[in-house]
């Protein structure tokens, strides 16, 4: 991006950032402007003419301030998690977000391995002790990690780092991630034994979390899968709460099922002063540390400070989560599609919910003169984006696809029944298993979805979309919808499919206005009629 007119590209920093960010703007020849700590309202008042934002966590980037920043072309954050911008509000006006997905991560798998030899040898415990005027050792007997065995749960960017370093000093390291493909390109995850999860628990002295949160990974370290960890074996929690049942942890190290327990996140941060974990001398917390070292937010300020300067100066977005490297004017036309393949990848992620092997791609009508690659791009980012974290971006998706021996068939046809373009995406398990279809186009700039698998529909991707599968008699709707209203849940859209198959079930799309708690669905589950539900977060 350059500017047509000779003004100064307006960069403005919003959070603390190491300053070696300002110097290499300085080099550039730019010139930020720092102004941290602005309310919304602020914000709003400050972004017109601002051609780029910088942010860490704490300021927010909503749907608000992005509408007043009319000239904004780039969100930058310094760091990985974008929960603090609106991605979607941003797409839709063409403005890039970046992030920097190199920054922390061996910082984090460093605290992790920090943890596990506290853990191991009760360091806090024992420093306690001597500073209550204690000496004696009794009680503080630790255990050398030489020679035992790590489980790393989730084999990313940080649970790799991890293995490599427990490698390091002499453990054995198994994995445990289902979205990796056991054989193939495994140069990269060398001497580490992938496992399944229920052996990983029974072998491990040391079990490490490293996954996303996501539906999959909600309450993962669950009672029933404590119950099958080898007794005495220690648990290091440093990638996000709500991946571990808390009071599930708490009654295995009662039990003396666990021994110890080292958690850097909570279901809750900062955790009540009350909280039953941290009353136990068996557990071991720091306050979300992972990321917390000089050399890591040195690393995301540069980072982001040469993706910005790059973007503005050459127009080339690196590490953007939400658009490809593309001419501005193209991009401005074509992020309906780029949306609506992102959705369509989404949806068949968590439609099939669990690890796909197969896509197949076909692009219709004038859409597929821009080219298939960017929407096939699109469509990997919104699959890959269910089981990773959120460093999943157009330039790192193809070798994350290829890692997990994802195969994308593409193909382009002539013939669409919308002019401007369709969408065609299958998308199946490993051979013999579930396969799903979902198709899609653009009216007007927004994206529609006409068809999931064998129902014709008309259906805008956009909010919690509860799926179901039911017998088709009178009242189903109706009990449907008094359960949702029960629980003060609005529906904005709902969409009926004819009886199919042998079984002759009906399906339904509704789409909310508010996303349902896990007792709704619970009670959706227990109609008489109902025979599958599903929630789909779009
Ligand atoms: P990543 O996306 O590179 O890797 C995540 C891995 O988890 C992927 O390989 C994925 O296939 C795997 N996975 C997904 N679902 C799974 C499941 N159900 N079972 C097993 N494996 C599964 O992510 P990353 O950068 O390595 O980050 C890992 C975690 O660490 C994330 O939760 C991230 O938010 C967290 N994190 C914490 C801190 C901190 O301050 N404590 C700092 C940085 C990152």
């Amino acid at each position: 991006m350059t500017p047509d007119d000779d003004r100064q590209p307006r960069i403005l920093i919003c959070d603390e950032l190491n300053p070696a960010a300002l110097e290499v703007f300085r080099r550039r020849s730019l010139e930020p402007e720092v102004r941290t700590g602005l309310t919304e309202d602020e914000l709003v008042a400050t972004v017109p003419g601002v051609d780029a934002l910088i942010v860490r966590s704490a300021t927010k980037i909503t749907r608000r301030v992005l509408e007043a920043a009319t000239e904004l072309r780039v969100v930058g954050r310094a760091g990985i998690g974008v929960d603090n911008i609106d991605t979607d509000a941003a797409t839709e006006r063409g403005v890039v977000v970046m992030n920097t997905p190199r920054g922390n991560a061996t910082t984090t798998a460093e605290l992790a391995i920090a943890l596990l030899f506290s853990l191991a040898r009760h360091i806090p415990r024992a420093d306690r002790l001597v500073r209550a005027g204690g000496w004696k050792a009794k009680g503080l007997m630790g255990s050398e990690v030489s020679g035992k065995t790590l489980g790393v749960i989730g084999l990313g960017r940080i649970g790799r780092i991890v293995g490599e370093r427990a490698r390091g000093v002499g453990m054995k390291v198994l994995a445990y991630d289902p979205y990796l493909e056991t054989e193939g390109p495994g140069g990269t995850i060398s001497g580490v034994e992938l496992v399944k999860l229920d052996e990983l628990l029974e072998r491990s002295d040391f079990i490490s979390l490293h996954v996303p949160l996501t539906d999959s990974t909600r309450n993962l370290i669950s009672w029933e899968r404590l119950a099958k960890v080898k007794r005495g074996a220690r648990l290091i929690n440093a990638a996000r709460g709500g991946v571990v049942d808390e009071e599930a942890v708490l009654d295995a190290l009662t039990e003396g099922r666990l021994a110890g327990a080292a958690f850097d996140v909570f279901d809750q941060e900062p955790p009540p002063a009350d909280h039953p974990l941290l009353q136990r001398d068996d557990v071991i917390v720091t306050p979300h540390l992972g990321a917390s070292s000089r050399e890591a937010q040195l690393r995301v300020a540069v980072d982001i400070a040469e993706q910005i300067a790059n973007f503005i100066q050459n127009g080339v977005a690196e590490n953007a989560i939400n658009a490809p490297s593309m001419p501005a004017e193209i991009l401005a036309e074509y992020s309906p599609f780029l949306r609506l393949a992102e959705k369509m990848g989404s949806f068949l992620a968590q439609r099939i919910g669990g690890p796909i092997r197969k896509i197949e791609l076909s692009v219709a009508g004038d859409v597929s003169k821009v080219g298939v690659e960017h929407l096939r791009l699109a469509l990997l980012v919104g699959m890959l984006r269910h089981s990773l974290d959120a460093g999943v971006n157009f330039v790192n998706a193809p070798a994350l696809a290829r890692e997990r021996g994802i195969l994308v068939l593409e193909s382009t046809d002539d013939k669409a029944v919308h002019r401007i373009g369709e969408l065609r995406v299958r998308a199946s398990e490993r051979a013999g298993g579930k396969s799903h279809r979902i198709e899609g186009t653009v009216f007007g700039r927004e994206p529609r979805v006409f068809r999931i698998d064998d129902v014709s529909l008309d259906l805008s991707p956009r909010g919690p979309l509860l799926l179901t599968r039911h017998k088709d008699q009178p009242g189903v709707l109706g009990e449907l919808g008094s359960i949702l209203g029960r629980h003060g849940i609005n529906i904005q859209r709902v969409e009926l499919g004819p009886p199919v198959g042998s079984a002759g079930l009906a399906a339904g799309f509704l789409t909310l206005y508010e996303l349902p708690g896990p007792d709704v669905i619970d009670a959706v589950r227990e109609m008489e009629a109902m025979e599958e539900v599903q929630l789909i977060r779009l």
